[in-house]
């Protein structure tokens, strides 16, 4: 258990695309379960209204709903992610094209998680849309299990749809050979919450396994205002970071993963 329950500073930035000016649904009932977490407290605000939310205690997930009006959809929700990626459904999902180019690290530490900035021109289609690639960044432990299996560190691609939805593309990644991408991503953490730092120019499509099976549902964000907006795409194969990456992730972000939420009546789909 981490000492924590501390308030952080406020911090304008988002995580996993928590952005404002989301419509939020107001959905039915049902109660989720979210499982006591261990976690650091990393309260930030939500741009819309300052709301400090974390990943445990009083401000946990358990207690996002209450925290905002604007989050009421966080434990309400029937289609929130992330979810245990299992007993999917084989489909005929269409090709799965990432088209994404080679940037100039420009990472923010935001308080929950470090972003990375995408400049404009890489998107990636699936089911006839295209996606813009807004930021991506990192979470430890994963969000998504994998049959049961929870992951290192999962890292989430954020793209936008001009409607005001989103394509997130998940990638797992398991313990085992560095990756040498990663390895720049990690080094240009600024340590200090709110900062931005640069690095050298990297190719996030170093970032992908090989092999291009996925999943697909339909989802939200996993961080407030938890909007039921998000078009899901997690490679089934994981990629691999050395424990020292893991390590030195985990050192900034010890915890930053929501609990797993029901799939209730949807459907995950796999690609043949
Ligand atoms: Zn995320």
């Amino acid at each position: 258990m981490q000492q924590s329950h501390k308030r952080s500073k406020v911090l304008a930035g988002a995580a996993c695309a928590a952005l404002a000016g989301i419509t939020v649904q107001v959905a039915a009932q049902s109660t989720v379960e979210t499982p006591a977490t261990k976690a650091a407290t990393v309260a930030a605000a939500s741009p819309a209204e300052h709301v400090e939310w974390g990943y445990t205690g009083p401000t946990g997930p358990d207690h996002w709903s209450a925290l905002s009006k604007d989050y009421a959809i966080c434990n309400t929700g029937q289609q929130e992610s992330p979810i245990d990626l299992k007993d999917a459904i084989p489909a005929d999902l269409g090709p799965l094209s990432i088209g994404w180019k080679r940037l100039a690290i420009r990472a923010t530490n935001n308080g929950h998680t470090v972003q990375y900035d995408a400049p404009a021109g890489s998107r990636f289609s699936v089911g006839g849309k295209t996606y813009q690639l807004a930021q991506f960044h990192i979470h430890h432990p994963s969000e998504h299990l994998l049959n049961g299996r929870r992951f290192p560190l999962e890292i989430h691609f954020v793209h936008k749809l001009g409607d005001g939805s989103f394509g997130v593309v998940g990638v797992l990644v398991a313990s085992g050979a560095g990756n040498p991408t990663l390895q720049k991503l990690i080094a240009a953490i600024p340590a200090e919450r709110g900062a931005t730092s640069t690095g050298p120019v990297i190719d996030p499509r170093a970032l992908l396994p090989v092999a291009r099976g996925f999943d697909r549902y339909e989802g939200s964000l996993t961080t407030p205002p938890c909007a039921e907006s998000v078009d899901w795409v997690v490679m089934r194969t994981p990629i691999t970071a050395s424990a020292a990456q893991i390590e030195k992730f985990a050192g900034f972000f010890p915890f930053n993963a929501r609990p797993i939420q029901p799939l209730d009546r949807r459907f995950l789909l796999t690609s043949r």
